[in-house]
C-alpha cells in the first residue's frame, strides 16, 4: 500500500475558481491591488514576487511591485509602506523576506496596516493568532490547514507534531492546529531525539529547511505528513521529508513540488480578496450614510 497523495494543485485550483468569482462579484471599476514590497538583489524574492504577481493577475487582482532603492533606510522603507496603507485601491501588502540586514525585520513589518496585512506579519495579527482570535495569518500556515481540511483529515483531538518554530511557518501552523483542537508539539534544532517525537505524530508538519530530514523510521504508519520544505538541490526542488521513502509507509503525504507551495499563493490571495470585500463593504456603507433620503432621491 502506498500513501494517499494530498495534491496541492487540485486544492489550489478549486480555491482559484472561488476567488476569481469573488473578485468578479465585487464589480469594482478598478481592480483591487496587492502590493508586493521586495528588496533588489535577492533572487528568490524576485521569483516569489513574479509568481505571486502572475497568480494575482489571474484572479483579477492587480499586483504592484514596490522595490525600495538599494541601501534605503528604515524611515524610507516605512514611508513607502505607509503610502500603500493610505492608498484606497491597495487591499493587501506583503513584504518579501528576507529583508536586508541593515533593516530591522520587525520594524519593517510593523509599518504595514494590520487591515491590509494579508500575510499575517504585523505584531497585531501575530498576537491575535496567538490568542486564538480571528486574524490574518501567514499564508503557508493557512495552506497546511487548507490541505488537511480539503482532504477531510480529522484534526480535533489528534496528536500533531510541527518540526520548525519560525515566525513564518512553524509557530503559526502550531497556533492554527491548536485552534482546530489538535494536541500540538513543536520541535526544533534543540529537540532531543526528534525521531521519538515525530513517531508519535498523527499529523506531522515539517518546516525545517533540511532536505531529507524526516526518514521512514521516524514516522508512524497512520501519520498524515505535510511537507512545507522548499529546498533547491542539484536534483531539483525537494521538501524536508524523504518522499520516496515515506510514501510507502505513511497514510497520506504532500508532494514537493505540488503540495503546500501552490496552496500558499492561493491563501495569500484569499486574504487579499477578503480585505477587498471588507473595503468595498465599508465604501458602500459610507455612501449609504451620506446619501439623500429615499424621497429626495426619487425627485432627481
Ligand atoms: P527557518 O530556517 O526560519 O526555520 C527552520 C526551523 O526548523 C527552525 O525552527 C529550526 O530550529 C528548525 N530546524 C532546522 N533544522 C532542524 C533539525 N535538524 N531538527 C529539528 N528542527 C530543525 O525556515 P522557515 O520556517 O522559513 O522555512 C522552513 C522551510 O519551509 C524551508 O524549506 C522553506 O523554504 C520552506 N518555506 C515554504 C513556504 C511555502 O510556501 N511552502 C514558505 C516559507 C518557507 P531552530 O529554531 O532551533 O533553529
Amino acid at each position: 500500500v502506498s500513501a494517499r497523495v494530498l495534491d496541492g494543485r487540485v486544492v489550489a485550483s478549486r480555491i482559484w475558481r472561488e476567488l476569481s468569482g469573488r473578485v468578479a462579484a465585487l464589480g469594482e471599476e478598478l481592480p483591487p491591488r496587492l502590493a508586493i514590497v521586495r528588496f533588489a538583489g535577492h533572487g528568490p524574492a524576485e521569483v516569489y514576487a513574479a509568481s505571486l504577481s502572475r497568480a494575482a493577475r489571474s484572479i483579477g487582482v492587480e499586483p504592484v511591485e514596490v522595490i525600495p532603492p538599494e541601501g534605503a533606510g528604515q524611515k524610507d522603507v516605512a514611508a513607502r509602506i505607509e503610502a500603500l496603507n493610505r492608498d484606497p485601491l491597495v487591499c493587501g501588502i506583503v513584504v518579501a523576506q528576507p529583508i536586508p540586514e541593515h533593516l530591522e525585520t520587525g520594524a519593517v513589518l510593523a509599518a504595514i496596516d494590520p487591515a491590509k496585512d494579508v500575510d499575517g506579519a504585523t505584531p497585531l495579527n501575530v498576537g491575535r493568532l496567538a490568542r486564538g482570535e480571528a486574524a490574518f495569518a501567514p499564508a503557508t500556515a493557512l495552506a497546511v490547514m487548507a490541505i488537511l481540511r480539503a482532504s477531510d483529515i480529522p484534526i480535533a483531538g489528534r496528536r500533531a507534531v510541527v518540526v520548525g518554530r519560525s515566525a513564518v511557518v512553524g509557530r503559526p501552523v502550531a497556533s492554527l492546529l491548536l485552534g482546530a483542537d489538535a494536541t500540538v508539539m513543536i520541535c526544533h534544532s534543540r529537540t532531543r531525539n526528534l525521531a521519538r517525537e515525530t513517531r508519535r505524530a498523527e499529523i506531522l508538519v515539517v518546516a525545517a529547511g533540511q532536505p531529507g530530514l524526516i526518514r521512514p523510521e521516524m514516522v508512524n504508519r497512520s501519520a498524515v505528513v505535510v511537507d512545507c520544505g522548499i529546498n533547491t538541490t542539484p536534483g531539483g526542488i525537494v521538501g524536508d521529508v524523504d518522499y520516496a521513502g515515506l510514501r510507502p509507509v505513511v497514510s497520506a503525504i504532500t508532494p514537493v513540488p505540488g503540495g503546500v507551495g501552490p496552496v500558499t499563493t492561493m491563501m495569500l490571495l484569499q486574504q487579499t480578496v477578503q480585505s477587498a470585500e471588507r473595503a468595498a463593504d465599508e465604501r458602500r456603507q459610507a455612501v449609504e450614510r451620506f446619501s439623500l433620503p429615499d424621497g429626495a432621491r426619487s425627485e432627481r
